[in-house]
């Protein structure tokens, strides 16, 4: 099998969730609300699965705000991309991995103005050998033609087989095993749904996912 490894980008290689705690501070502060909102508006996001309008709706009605939800939604898009840290680890592991000969690729499905700002802002882009993001594409995971998109970026095809590492349990590891890839699950302290098809390794977080990968193929 080649050495192609895929990534999910938000909450596997980074740490969306802190991002989103760091931006719902700084929106407390220039709201002049109780800090203590920031765990509302952390449930109102649903681990950024409810859709923006529908949260930022939620957020005028309850802190009484004149802004409209398009500009608050906006303001959200410019700013919670820069405040997204890479997860610990990552960098490294991913300079690693493509020293040893890996081809390293990205595939996340969202925004393509906040992905691509995630991507760059992080050091990420930095580390990669391409990605693919669903919005520009026009296809979302678990779809496989969005990892066959990332793969060519990386210079190489799906049919050699390779590797897809994510948190998500449909997009990432339905998706990774429905493209033939082998499949890592990022667990973030959840079980694996017992009905489904078992990823072939569950890990705590990038780090531990990349060390997994070189283990594979050590020389
Ligand atoms: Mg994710």
């Amino acid at each position: 099998m080649q050495r192609l490894a895929l990534f999910d980008l938000d909450n596997t290689l980074v740490d969306r969730a802190a991002g989103f705690r760091f931006w719902a501070l700084e929106f407390c502060e220039a709201h002049g609300l109780d800090p203590s909102e920031v765990q509302w508006m952390i449930e109102a996001d649903g681990d950024g699965l409810v859709p923006k309008e529908a949260f930022f709706a939620q957020v005028r009605d309850r802190f009484l705000l004149d802004d409209a939800v398009a500009a608050l939604w906006a303001q959200y898009r410019e700013r919670h991309p820069v405040l997204i840290p890479v997860c610990p680890g990552v960098l490294s592991g991913l300079t690693q991995l493509r020293q040893t000969g890996w081809k390293v690729g990205l595939v996340t499905n969202g925004f393509a103005d906040m992905q691509s700002s995630t991507i760059t802002n992080s050091g990420v882009s930095q580390n990669v050998d391409g990605w693919a993001i669903s919005e520009a594409e026009g296809v979302r995971k678990p779809e496989r033609r969005l990892f066959e998109i990332a793969t060519e970026r990386c210079g190489t095809t799906l049919t050699a087989g390779g590797w897809m590492i994510g948190d998500s349990v449909s997009a990432d590891i339905g998706g990774g095993q429905a493209a033939g890839l082998r499949t890592i699950w990022i667990d973030r302290g959840r079980l694996w749904p017992d009905a489904l098809s078992k990823p072939d390794h569950m890990v705590p977080d990038a780090a531990e996912a990349i060390t997994v990968l070189l283990m594979q193929h050590a020389y």
